[in-house]
């Protein structure tokens, strides 16, 4: 059913929410128009072409998981590629240390998060799949380290003490993201918040390039280089192998117990917006450590 995807109006015609959206942005409302600036056009449209562009950008041509990686890969490996991403392809010092003193943060929400599902949910398989993650994230698998261990390892091999990362406080763009994704986490159903939180592991999926994706999040080329420390390359290679089963595995899980597609969807779009500013939050505290990381 039609849906406005910023404060969830509703109407049985799409053309109904265009004329609702269409009205805000002639008033100027900052959250519609941002909206819109972002996901349609930056370019004033009339009611009738905004209708269909809202039907096309919302129609699922198959399962929504389709949809959610299709937005996933435009966002953010499409025309122009986020430029965290762009970084990745040669990461230098200033980048990986951006990106662990960043997400040692979002690390630490994801399993609170995952919680919160847990707590909601009266699924077997959703809490079996939720657990194992928190697992892998936290705590290690198989004597393996956890995800949390194999990224403050790596910083260390970058020169930096465990206690000096763990010093950091998150910079604001991470702290606003994170606290989208708990209010998601809080305030929405427990569907939406596992699409929204595991949609996210999309970045690491090797498979995503068969989907039309212009990369990989970083330069695989790492994997083998003798240019990183071997710490560096277990963080990178532990995402590599694990994410792809497990946003898959999510993504099934979205399919199949998904009742309203719509919110569904705006809630993903809400967690991808959250993703980009987090994303550029490692650039900014690469910047740091070398100012020439420029922001595009
Ligand atoms: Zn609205």
């Amino acid at each position: 059913m039609p849906i406005c995807p910023v404060c969830e109006y509703r109407s049985t015609e799409w053309k109904e929410v265009a004329g609702h959206l269409y009205s805000l942005t002639r008033k100027s409302d900052a959250t519609h128009v941002m909206w819109l600036n972002r996901n349609l056009t930056i370019k004033e449209v009339d009611v009738e072409k905004l209708s269909e562009m809202l039907e096309e950008f919302f129609s699922i041509r198959g399962e929504l998981s389709s949809w959610i990686r299709e937005k996933f890969i435009q966002k953010f490996y499409g025309e122009n590629p986020h430029p965290f991403i762009l970084a990745m392809q040669k990461p230098n010092r200033a980048v990986l240390l951006g990106y662990v003193i960043e997400h040692q943060h979002f690390l630490k929400n994801w399993v609170k998060v995952l919680s919160e599902i847990i707590f909601k949910t009266d699924e077997d398989d959703v809490v079996k799949y939720e657990l194992d993650n928190i697992n892998v994230e936290y705590f290690g698998y198989n004597g393996k380290p956890s995800h949390y261990e194999l990224l403050l390892r790596m910083g260390e091999s970058l020169g930096m003490p465990r206690k000096e990362i763990l010093g950091y406080s998150p910079l604001p763009s991470t702290k606003t993201a994170i606290n989208t994704w708990r209010r998601i986490a809080i305030e929405r159903d427990w569907v939406e918040t596992l699409a929204a939180m595991h949609s996210l592991e999309l970045v690491a999926d090797k498979t995503l390039r068969k989907y039309g994706a212009k990369m990989h999040y970083f330069n695989e080329a790492i994997l083998t280089s003798n240019d990183y420390p071997q710490e560096v390359k277990d963080f990178l290679r532990e995402g590599y192998e694990a994410d792809q089963s497990h946003a898959g595995e999510a993504l099934t899980l979205v399919d199949k117990y998904s009742k309203d597609e719509e919110r569904v969807q705006v809630t993903v779009l809400r967690s991808f917006d959250a993703f980009a500013k987090y994303l550029t939050a490692r650039l900014e505290r690469a910047m740091e450590f070398d100012s020439k990381v420029i922001l595009q």
